[in-house]
This record gives structure tokens, C-alpha cells and sequence, in this order.
């Protein structure tokens, strides 16, 4: 053993000291540091030769990196739609390391168990019945891609072959119909051999982002027959629309397709009870993906896919080795996705609702929701900005009032959101929506609280443009 890391074996309870007297002042930090800076590009250092222990490196990292690191975990930080972590997550992540499980198969241990004593509980949580069996990925993307691999695997089935097997060359070309598709669901069929173009995006109603049913209905009539995969959206990213499930799911009483739910915050909906009816029709899905680094609040990465066609993703996913064994009636999760070897993903998923429960879940959920609605208020109040969207439910898109179309309206909203991060506040995203360009600030942080609220609104003001 080399002298650096033989002195942190022997100092093993300092390094951990240290390193939590670090973490406590980086939490301390979330309320009163930039939310967001800019940063210089770091001269890359060389790897060094001999190390220099633990100390020595945290000191390099806090110098180098850390201060110029976001406060993505802090209650101000409202880009994408990010989630932060509570004590139970944090603390259980720490343990994931600690404990250093792959619970790629259960022939060693109870860590596979854990697991799936964690998704029965998740189902559970977005009221989805036994049917529905699950795994964790380490994110909505990857769980929309396993969706689109069974939905895959499914058109193959209707056309005579194991896609699984004979590969897409065989399968023919296969239409994935969306109203308003997360950019993942492009991605996925990319990665699938399907292609990006294979994704059509339908009509929407007047003035939303959920499909027309109408219009739905129409091209699958135009199908005549054939077998097809619809991506159904329960929350688009930017005003937080819903497709209606049931009338989606009723449609397959008539039309073959594969019915994947892209839900990955909007799930979420069904534990305020205000919003609950938007994700009615959920347990129509052969799949559904929901991220748990956002609204659950547990640490990166961790999703969920949930499918009642197990078989189907045993087929897709099987991953052949003598000393793995067959796949038996609880197949190990090995079988179940793309990756062989990875961390004990479940274990702060576990943590966060043993410890703060049901309850727990619906309050951070109803209280984002609660402070979109306030900082809509303002936006409606003011003279200065206008909505883009309804606030439906944690995400308030909107755009300086009179902001140009097209390439002068983006660099307009653009300075904007670099003006809003600059000053270390709040940190919002830019997007296009329904034409013109505007911010999107999407609430799904535990600590958030009405004062943030109110900061966040003073910081949207003071970056108006002269
Ligand atoms: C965030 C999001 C995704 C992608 O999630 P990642 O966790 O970033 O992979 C997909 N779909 C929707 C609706 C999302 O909001």
C-alpha cells in the first residue's frame, strides 16, 4: 500500500470527520452563496504520481472547483426541474458508498430485496397495482428508453419476430406517436435503431401541450392495423400539460399500440389530491418512467420504469452468463435493464420514505406546488412580465411583456436568464414555447420556502432590462 492511502486507512474516522465538518458548511452555504455563477475553464492539472491523501485533496477541490460548483441543492436554484436532497437521502447516499453493494444479483446478499421492497412501495405511492413490476435506472431518459425497448420488443411481437433475437432489420419501420415528446423520447429511438424520425408529434389542443385525441385517434385509424407505440406525456417540462390517460388507454380497445407514460415529475400530481385527477388512466401503461431525482428529492441518479410486461423486458434484457443462472420467477436485476454492475440506487429512495413517509412526499409536492402558484401571482400582477402558459402545476413559464419573436427575443430572454444568474440569487432556464421565447422556473426543491419565493421575484425584477 502506498504511504497516502495507507495513512488515510489508519485516519479513516478523520477523513470522515472532515468530510462531514465540509458537508455541514456546504449545507449552511445553500441559503446565502450564488445559486449559479459563471465559471473560467480550470487548467487541467496532470495526474499526480505519488497522491498526496485525502486532506490534501479536499483542500485542492474546495480551492479549484467547489466554489465554483451551482447550488442546484439549495432552494433558489429553479432550471430544468431539479430536486435536492433531504437529510434521509444524503445520509443514505453516503451509506450506498459505505456499504458499496452491486445488487446486479441476489446470490451474495439482501441488497437486491432492498430493492424491490422500495419499488413495491413507489408503486404504492403513484397508486399503481401488483401488476406493475419495476427497476431502477438512473434516470428518466434511460427509463424511457427501457419503455420504448419493450414497446419495441411488443411491434415485433405483432410482426412475427423476437426484435430481441433478429435485431431491427428485420422489424421495419415503427411509428412512435407523441403530442408534446420529451426530448429523451428523440434520444431513446435514437439509441433503440429506431431513429429520431419515427417520432411523429401530433396536434395539439388549442393552447396546450396535451395530445389531441381526435387527431391521435385519426392517425391510428391512418395505421389501419398496424401496430405502433404511443408516448403518452403526463407533465411537459414547460407548462406542465397531461395528455388524458384514460381517453389514451380506452383507445386501445380499438387500435394496436404499446402504450409508454413519460411521467417523470408529473407522476407526482397523484399525491396532491388538487391535482390527482390529471393522472388518471397511469396504471393504463405497458410502461411508465418517473424520475426520483426531482420531485422525490433523493440525490442523482435514480429512476424508476414500471411495466406489466416483465417478460417482454426479460427478452430485451437478459444478460446470458453461467454464473448469473437462468432468470427465474424473480428475475435479478441483471435481467432487467441496461446495466450489469451499478450502485445500490434504491438505497435513498428506501430511506426518504421510511422516513418521512406518504405524508412527507405529498407536503414537498404541495408545497412547490404552492409556490409556482405565488410567483405566478406576481407575474400576473406585473407589469413587466407575462405567462406564456397557466401555472398547472410547479413550473411558472413566462416572458418579458413585449419581448420580440424570433432570434431577438431569445438573445433578449437569454441576457435575461444570464442577468437572473449572474447575480447569484435564483437561477431560471430559457425555453420556446407555443412560438416565443420565454423562462421557465420549475419548483421542486424541499427547502423552498415563501421567503425564497419572494427573493426569487426580486431577483426576476432587478434583472429587467433598462
Ligand atoms: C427530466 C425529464 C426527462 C429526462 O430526465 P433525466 O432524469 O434528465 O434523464 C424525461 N422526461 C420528462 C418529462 C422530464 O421532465
Amino acid at each position: 500500500m502506498t504511504p497516502a492511502l495507507a495513512q488515510d486507512q489508519a485516519g479513516i474516522a478523520g477523513v470522515l470527520e472532515h468530510t462531514l465538518q465540509d458537508a455541514l458548511r456546504v449545507i449552511a452555504s445553500l441559503d446565502t452563496r450564488a445559486v449559479a455563477c459563471a465559471t473560467a475553464p480550470q487548467a487541467p492539472q496532470a495526474l499526480s504520481r505519488t497522491g498526496t491523501g485525502f486532506a490534501s485533496a479536499l483542500a485542492d477541490f474546495n480551492a479549484r472547483y467547489a466554489a465554483g460548483f451551482a447550488a442546484s441543492a439549495g432552494p433558489r436554484y429553479l432550471g430544468f426541474v431539479t430536486g435536492g436532497a433531504t437529510p434521509a437521502a444524503l445520509a443514505a447516499d453516503w451509506l450506498v458508498s459505505c456499504y458499496d453493494q452491486n445488487p446486479t444479483s441476489g446470490i451474495d446478499g439482501s441488497a437486491p430485496d432492498l430493492e424491490r421492497e422500495t419499488l413495491a412501495q413507489l408503486r404504492e405511492l403513484f397508486g399503481l397495482d401488483n401488476g406493475f413490476s419495476g427497476a431502477f435506472v438512473t434516470g428518466a431518459t434511460l427509463s424511457n428508453f427501457v419503455g420504448l425497448a419493450l414497446g419495441r420488443e411488443w411491434v415485433g411481437e405483432h410482426r412475427g419476430l423476437q426484435v430481441s433475437e433478429s435485431g431491427i432489420a428485420a422489424l421495419g419501420a415503427v411509428h412512435i406517436l407523441s403530442g408534446a415528446p420529451h426530448s429523451s423520447i428523440f434520444k431513446a429511438a435514437s439509441m433503440l435503431g429506431l431513429g429520431r424520425q419515427a417520432v411523429e408529434t401530433l396536434p395539439l389542443l388549442a393552447g396546450r401541450e396535451a395530445v389531441d385525441i381526435a387527431a391521435l385517434e385519426a392517425r391510428l385509424a391512418g395505421l389501419q392495423g398496424e401496430a405502433c407505440i404511443v408516448v403518452a406525456n403526463a407533465g411537459t417540462v414547460n407548462s406542465v400539460d397531461f395528455d388524458d390517460l384514460a381517453a389514451i388507454g380506452a383507445l386501445r380497445e380499438r387500435y394496436p399500440f404499446w402504450l409508454h407514460i413519460d411521467a417523470a415529475f408529473g407522476a407526482f400530481a397523484a399525491l396532491a389530491p388538487a391535482a390527482a385527477d390529471r393522472v388518471n388512466g397511469l396504471s393504463e401503461a405497458d410502461s411508465i418512467c418517473i424520475d426520483l431525482h426531482k420531485w422525490l428529492n433523493v440525490p442523482y441518479d435514480a429512476a424508476v420504469q414500471f411495466t406489466r410486461r416483465q417478460d417482454l423486458q426479460l427478452r430485451v434484457f437478459r444478460n446470458s452468463a453461467a454464473y448469473l443462472g437462468a432468470p427465474g420467477a424473480t428475475p435479478d436485476f441483471v435481467h432487467l435493464t441496461p446495466e450489469n454492475s451499478r450502485r445500490l440506487r434504491a438505497l435513498p429512495t428506501w430511506f426518504a420514505l421510511r422516513a418521512y413517509g406518504r405524508d412527507g412526499v405529498r407536503d414537498i409536492v404541495e408545497r412547490c406546488i404552492r409556490h409556482a402558484q405565488r410567483l405566478a401571482a406576481h407575474i400576473d400582477a406585473s407589469p413587466d412580465f407575462v405567462a406564456l402558459a397557466p401555472t398547472r402545476l410547479n413550473v411558472v413559464c413566462f416572458t418579458l411583456r413585449d419581448n420580440a419573436e424570433g432570434a431577438a427575443g431569445e438573445a433578449k430572454v437569454q441576457s435575461f436568464v444570464m442577468r437572473v444568474r449572474d447575480a447569484g440569487e435564483a437561477f431560471v432556464t430559457p425555453t420556446f414555447h407555443h412560438g416565443r421565447w420565454g423562462v421557465r422556473a420549475a419548483f421542486s426543491n424541499w427547502r423552498t420556502r415563501d421567503e425564497d419565493v419572494e427573493r426569487v421575484w426580486l431577483a426576476l425584477k432587478a434583472a429587467l432590462p433598462d
